[in-house]
Formats: C-alpha cells, structure tokens, sequence
C-alpha cells in the first residue's frame, strides 16, 4: 500500500463533506485514489466564502508513481511520518528511589502518564483539590458564598491551569511528531473524537475537568500515586543532586528524580526553590487587557454572510501589530467567559473560559504587551514582584472584592471618564474604572497605537460593546528554571527535571503535555528500574 498526505484541499461548505473531500484528492492527483483518510479540517475564512481547508492521507492505486507525485505537487504533498509511541527503551543507569511528578496541569499529568506507562510507578503531588471537588469549590467562590482559596481554585488543583481553560487543543509554535499521542490520551478519558481531526480542537471546561480525572484511574491503574492537598515545601540537595523533598512542612520522600511542574503561579515555590540554590532566572513575559465583546459582532465581522451558519463554530480572531512595542490578541476565547483566575489573596488576574458548546454569547481575548527584564528588573523574581503591583492595583480599583476594574474601549482611547453600567459575563462584578491610570505606561503605548488597526482587521473591535477588564497578568511565566538541554535537568541540580509553562518551556496545554512528556522520557532512557 502506498500512502501520500495531501495539503490544502478545500472542500465547499455547501457539499457533501466525504464525497467532495475524495473528488478533489483525485483531481489533486490525477488519479483515482483507493482510499481517502481526514486527518485535518479546519475552516478557511480569509475569503469571501467560507470553506474547509483539509489535510487527507490517500492511498494511490498501484498504477500510481509516488514518487513522481511528490515531486510534481511539492509542498501540498508528503508522505505521512508515523507517530512516534510514548515508550521508551530504558536506560543502563539503576534507579535508586522514587520518581515523584509536582504538579497536575498538563506537564505534570503527561510527565506521570508517560512514566507510568513505561514501568516507573510515579508518585505525583498536587496542592489543589481533586477535580469535582475544585469545580464546586469555585463555583462557590465565584457566587462570593466562600472565601478564596490559595492551595485550590482556578490556578490550583487537579488538572492545573488546563482544567479550567479555555480548552483550546492547539499551538501555534512548531508542531511536534507527539501532539497527536496528546490528542489521542484525551480521547481516551473521554474527549469526543472530532478533536483528532479537527484544525483546531476545542473541548471547554467541562469535558477536561472529566477527562483529567479518567486520566489519573489510568495512571493509578498502572501503578502511578496521586496525592492531593500536597503541597512541595522543601527540597533536600546535597552534592548538586536532589535526594528527597519535603511535603505540606511536615513528611520527607526520599527521591530519585523530581519532575518539578507547578505552573507559573506557584510564587511561593519560586521562592523556596530559591531559597535552596537552584537556578532561576527572570524572563520576558506578556501582562495587559482582556476585551470582551458580543459574539455576535466578530462572527459578523469574520464570517460575513456566513455569521450565522450553524455549520460553523463562533469565530475566533489571532491579531499582532507591531507599533510601539507590539500588542497582540491572546487566547482569544469564542463564546467563553471572562473570569478571575486568581491563586493569591488580595491580587486580580483576569482570563479566558468556556464550555464545550461554546454559547455564552460574548467573545473575549487577551491583549497583551511583552515586558522585559529592562522593564521590571533584573533580579531572578522581580517580574513576579511586577506582576504582583498590578494584581494589587486591579483588584484595588475593583473594590476589593474581586470585581474587575473595566472601561469601555472607547472611554479608554478617548481618556473619558463617564462611568456606567457594561454587560458581560465576568461573575464577580465589574466596576468603571479609568484604566490608563492603573496600567503600565508601556501597556497603555501599545494599546493606543494599536487599537486602531485591530478595528481595522475588525470591524466595530473599537466601539461602546467592547469592554476592557484588567489585568491580564499571568499570561506567560516571569520566570526560568533552567535545564540542560540534552538532560533536561535543572543546570545546577541534578535529578530536578524543571518541566512545562512555570519552568519557562512552555506556554499552553499541548506545549506544557509535550514538556513534560519530553522529561519523563528522559528519564525514561536515562535510568532503568530494574
Ligand atoms: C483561565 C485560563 C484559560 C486558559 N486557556 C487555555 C487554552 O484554551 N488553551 C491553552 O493551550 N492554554 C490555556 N491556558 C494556559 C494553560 O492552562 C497553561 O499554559 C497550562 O495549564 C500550563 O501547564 P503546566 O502543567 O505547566 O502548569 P499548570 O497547569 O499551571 O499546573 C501546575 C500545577 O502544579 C500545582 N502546584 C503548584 N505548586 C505546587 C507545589 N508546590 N506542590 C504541589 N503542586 C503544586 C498547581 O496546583 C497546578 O495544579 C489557560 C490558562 C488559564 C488560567
């Protein structure tokens, strides 16, 4: 059997999909293809016409010369590289002592999973709460019935940062060979099968708070512990190796290997870890807005004619301009909600959700700016610092009790102060506030610079709907925890495998799963149990 993957087949939305999908493969080909396999479908808005774009591994009847064919279609054409598995052949070095994953957001969750399913029965510890437990948890803290949380809520708990995202399945740096292993864990525990092929897969807050579960029976099913309300307090290194850690101040594990993935939020482990010698080292990081605004109005502005078509998913937008030091959309959330994703008292963070259906009505993104360490200061923490002065300041402006501060965009462009009710979707309130007067000097350049070309790309971005909300401050991590990059342990602690977004490598469900996969095969192929 010979098989080619063929690029850029657009199919019309008005056809019938599997049938349309085969006839332009043969017309791509020249030939009749045996059999056609989807393996990507996304939608190509940029014309008038909305259409699936799709990617398809065909197999060519036996007349046909691959050879010649790759030749003559060039990059619309390759042929498929299988997947690579999560195993690994284990290495000569004996493991003395337990392999124990912190953390279980995307890095942690794969780091365990991938060691589990090779024979080396991981401990993982968790701060936060199990999943369920977590949902109720902030369910009730968003209704203000309960006090925040600083071990559990949106931040903290089973399944990380991940579990209560936005849900969105893709990233936009270099794909790597192993994303689609991700993709077919998560169906596995229960995600539907759509996102293996869809372009951009997307699952909502309500199916990854099950499928994280699902995914730790499997884990423990193959030998893997979980702890939660566990949290990381000390680490014990002797001779520049990790040789046991310290749980809640109180229980010492001996240890093997560590693989360390508490996210970026975990400013207390930041410090601890600090504390102890091990490098770290600050980095730049993106703070800024989140604008929220009716659904409706970027369907409209993206999809024309097609705004309503039930055939296609709430449109999304991905927007960078360059003036005056960059602003760009980020984590850009279709019918989701704009929320408060906070881990410490006293500080406002803002953010993207959704559900599944994607239906609430209101789109929202983040706009941020890059900050560098010319910006906030050189020392390894002081960007947490920084983050932490404009968490105060939001969560001040609120009110104290963790309304956001938000401005039309329009009152902010034209410096108006002229307070009034805004509609929207944050549970915790929102009060007027004038923005300018709270954000970063540099944060408020590039919004007014670049404002006007997001509305130009988006028709009505800037009018009276769209609303401001601040602060975006934990879009990426202020901080590196840096690796060798062949070990991938810490570069003055052997035995600490730094992993995922809070260690710096990753930004993102599918990049942190990938980070943490990559680490736990490295020490996979590095030691042997056995
Ligand atoms: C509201 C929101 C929406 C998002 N939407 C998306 C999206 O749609 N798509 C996307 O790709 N990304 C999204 N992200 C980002 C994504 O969630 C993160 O990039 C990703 O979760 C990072 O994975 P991680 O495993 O490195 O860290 P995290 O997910 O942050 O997990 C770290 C875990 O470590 C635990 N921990 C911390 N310190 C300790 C300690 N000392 N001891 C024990 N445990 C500890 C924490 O409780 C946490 O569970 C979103 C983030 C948020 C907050």
């Amino acid at each position: 059997m010979s098989l080619i993957r063929l690029y850029n087949l657009n199919v019309s939305l008005e056809d019938e999909f599997d049938r349309a999908l085969k006839r332009e493969a043969a017309k791509r080909l020249g030939v009749e293809p045996a059999s056609v396999r989807l393996i990507k479908r996304g939608v190509d808005a940029r014309e008038r016409t909305p259409r699936f774009n799709c990617t398809a591994d065909v197999e060519l009847p036996e007349t046909a010369d691959r050879e010649r064919l790759l030749r003559d279609l060039g990059s619309n054409a390759a042929v498929p590289e299988p997947t690579p598995p999560l195993t690994a052949t284990p290495g000569a070095e004996p493991l003395k002592g337990r392999v124990v994953v912190v953390g279980s957001g995307p890095a942690g969750g794969f780091a365990a999973y991938v060691l589990a399913l090779n024979g080396y029965s991981p401990l993982l510890i968790e701060r936060g709460k199990p999943a369920l437990e977590r949902l109720r948890q902030i369910g009730r803290w968003n209704a203000g019935v309960v006090e925040l949380d600083p071990e559990s809520n949106a931040l903290f708990g089973e399944g990380g940062a991940g579990s209560f995202s936005d849900g969105k399945l893709y990233t936009s740096s270099r794909r790597d060979a192993l994303t689609p292993r991700i993709l077919e864990t998560f169906v596995e525990c229960g995600a539907p099968e759509r996102i293996l092929t869809d372009a951009a897969p997307h699952v909502g807050t309500d199916i990854l708070s099950r499928v994280v579960v699902k995914m730790r029976e499997k884990i423990e099913a193959l030998g893997g512990e979980f702890r939660f309300d566990a949290k990381l307090t000390d680490v014990v290194v002797g001779d520049g190796r990790i040789s046991a850690i310290t749980v809640n101040d109180s229980e010492t594990i001996d240890v093997a290997s560590v693989v360390l993935a508490p996210g970026h939020s975990a400013r207390d482990t930041y410090e601890m870890l600090l504390n102890r010698g091990v490098a770290l080292e600050g980095k730049p990081f993106q703070l800024g807005v989140r604008i929220e605004h009716a659904q409706e109005l970027i369907d409209k502005a993206q999809l024309g004619r097609y705004a309503r078509d039930k055939r296609l998913a709430p449109a999304s937008y991905d927007i960078a301009c360059q003036a005056a030091g960059g602003l760009y959309s980020f984590c850009m959330c279709p019918g989701g909600i704009t929320m408060a994703a906070v881990s410490e008292p006293g500080c406002l963070n803002t953010n993207g959700m959704s559900f599944s259906p994607r239906s609430s009505g209101y789109a929202n993104s983040a706009l941020v700016t890059t900050f560098e360490p010319a910006d906030f200061g050189l020392k390894p923490l002081d960007g947490v610092e920084f983050q932490r002065r404009y968490e105060r300041a939001a969560f001040k402006a609120g009110g104290g009790g963790y309304a956001t501060p938000a401005q039309p965009v329009t009152h902010y462009l034209r410096g108006l102060h002229s307070p009034r009710k805004m509609r929207g979707t944050y549970a915790r309130g929102r009060e007027y506030a004038s923005l300018a007067e709270l954000l970063p000097e540099k944060l408020n350049k590039a919004l007014r610079a670049n404002l006007p070309e997001f509305d130009k790309r988006i028709r009505g971005f800037v009018s009276d709907s769209g609303i401001l909300h601040a602060i975006e401050a934990r879009a990426s991590s202020p901080v590196r925890i840096p690796r060798n990059p062949e070990t991938r342990e810490s570069t003055n602690v052997a035995g600490l495998y730094p992993a995922g977004e809070g260690a710096g490598y990753a930004g993102g469900i599918m990049s942190a799963a990938l980070d943490g996969i990559r680490s736990a095969l490295a020490i996979v192929t590095k030691y042997n149990q056995g």
